[in-house]
């Protein structure tokens, strides 16, 4: 059975203790490959790997570091159908969704940052005739970075490309449940010649090396994405330390459709919205409100819409939904729909693993994709992250009262406003208490732009400017122009 190593100093090391974790195909429900199950020893290393690399390549010219990143751009996008394919056995996505979101974003990833860092300015501030002030960005050091299992390489490419392009070494912690593309990168950055300890992989356990590698004094910056209750652990050990910290966390994103809206984009995206990734996305459009006088037909169109999406083997390049990353996922999904029951709502179509799936996948973790109506939106099951195939649907009467139950939860991640009236939209856009807003759309994403959560989603942001900041240090430098 292949197994996993970690990337530490430049070279593919087994863990010291010699411990690896089952790493499951969730579409068959069977080990493919095992997986290091780091321990403080490792992480240790890892950490001193990155510390001593780091002054060399926070001193190599931008110019410099940003040909280690294209390279490694352009080595991902060769590589594509093999690491889409991993992708895919690692998670349960579907082959569409793999080949043609994930792995082409964290390419898309290496290079925008490998680009940015060519194109940056800092501020500089005249006092009267008197001073010259200027703002210095110095990279901070060792940068932390932990990311989920739902887009692997995608978000972990998201945080890696930023840290490195600013000057900063890194060690990073994939999700153990999916490790499989991160080891992969660790190839290509060892075949582009990336300087050893530049960037470091470790797998293993969250409570385990992730928490070590949270606790260690060594790492001034950290930057995670994954649930609100580990983001919480998180911020309880590196507040104490005055760690500079980005969190981008879980959503219950609500999904706006207005009657003036145009209704076949509004059902489409809406479907995408819910679906896309089996719902295992932080964006997913979970809590969909809809204007009562076309509530009972958009919802009709919504159910034979939903019961059209083809569920499958991830591998059928016709599949639109695949397995759900786990055993233990799946049953957390099916459990909250029967909450839904429990809680007065209507399974109007799926409920339950699907019954006509290939052979192959026949032990697979599978959920039908999930409409419920009848609802209230202080149901739990309104209330708390599933992050799975199942949607909620209510009827709304005016723009208040959507507000109100937009912003009516303890997250504030994103939203989406379907309708063509653009006063309305302005008007929704400033009252609904999320980080990213969509007009007449969803998922259309700029990486310029600021991404991250308000409330409970996360603190900071990550994204174009915003990430270059967050992976610097601003020192400002006064001198004395006049006696
Ligand atoms: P988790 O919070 O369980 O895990 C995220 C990462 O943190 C994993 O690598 C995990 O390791 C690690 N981890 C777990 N416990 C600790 C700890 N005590 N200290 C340090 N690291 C730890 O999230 P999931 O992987 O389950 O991902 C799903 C969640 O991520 C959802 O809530 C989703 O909304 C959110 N998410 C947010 C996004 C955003 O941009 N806002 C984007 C995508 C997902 P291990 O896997 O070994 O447990």
């Amino acid at each position: 059975m292949k197994r996993l190593r970690n990337y530490i100093g430049g070279e593919l090391l087994e863990p010291l203790g010699g411990d690896y974790l089952d790493n499951v195909d969730p579409a068959v429900g069977r080990i493919h490959s095992r997986v290091p199950r780091s321990g403080d020893d490792d992480l240790q290393r890892a950490v001193e790997a990155a510390t001593a690399a780091f002054p060399e390549w926070s001193t190599t010219p931008a110019e410099e570091r940003s040909r280690f990143l294209l390279d490694i751009a352009d080595r991902i996008e060769r590589e594509l159908p093999a690491l889409a394919q991993a992708e895919c056995v690692a998670t349960g996505k579907p082959w569409s969704l793999a080949s043609s979101l994930d792995i082409p974003r964290a390419v898309s990833n290496f290079r925008f940052f490998a680009t940015a860092i060519l194109h940056t300015q800092s501020e500089s501030h005249m006092t009267d005739h008197r001073a010259l002030n200027y703002t210095l960005r110095r990279p901070r050091g060792v940068a932390g970075l932990i990311s989920p299992w739902n887009l692997p390489l995608y978000l972990l490419s998201w945080k890696i490309a930023p840290a490195l392009a600013t000057g900063n070494t890194a060690v990073a912690k994939p999700s153990e449940l999916t490790p499989t593309t991160a080891s992969l990168l660790a190839e290509v950055c060892r075949d582009a010649g990336l300087p050893a300890g530049v960037l470091n992989i470790v797998h293993g356990l969250g409570p385990e090396v992730g928490a070590a590698l949270v606790r260690h004094p060594s790492v001034p910056t950290l930057s995670f994405t994954g649930g609100t209750e580990t983001g919480r652990e998180i911020s309880r050990t590196a507040g104490p330390m005055f760690k500079k910290i980005a969190l981008e966390l879980g959503g219950k994103n609500p999904n706006l459709v207005f009657a003036d809206a145009d209704l076949d984009e509004a059902l489409a995206n809406s479907v995408r919205s819910a679906f896309s990734n089996q719902g295992q996305v932080c964006l997913s459009g979970s809590r969909l409100f809809v204007e009562q006088d076309i509530y009972d037909s958009f919802l009709e169109r919504f159910v034979a819409e939903t019961r059209k999406l083809r569920v499958g083997d991830p591998l059928d390049e016709q599949t639109q939904q695949g397995a759900l990353v786990s055993r233990e996922h799946q049953e957390k999904v099916l459990s909250y729909i029967r909450l839904a029951e429990e809680e007065g709502g209507r399974v109007l179509c799926g409920g339950g693993p699907p019954e006509d799936l290939p052979r192959r996948c026949r032990d697979g973790f599978f959920v039908e994709p999930t409409v419920i109506s009848g609802l209230g939106p202080a149901s739990r099951v309104n209330q708390e992250e599933i992050f799975g195939p199942v949607v909620t649907v209510m009827p709304f009467r005016d723009e208040n009262e959507v507000v109100e139950h937009a912003n009516g939860t303890a997250y504030g991640l994103s939203a989406s406003i379907w309708t063509r009236d653009l006063a309305r939209a302005h008007r929704l856009a400033e009252r609904i208490d999320c980080g990213t807003i969509w007009i007449n759309c969803w998922l259309l994403r700029d990486l310029r732009v600021p991404f991250g959560g308000m409330k409970q989603s996360g603190v900071g942001r990550e994204g174009g400017e915003e990430a270059l900041r967050f992976f610097t240090e601003p020192k400002n430098v006064c001198i004395r122009t006049s006696a």
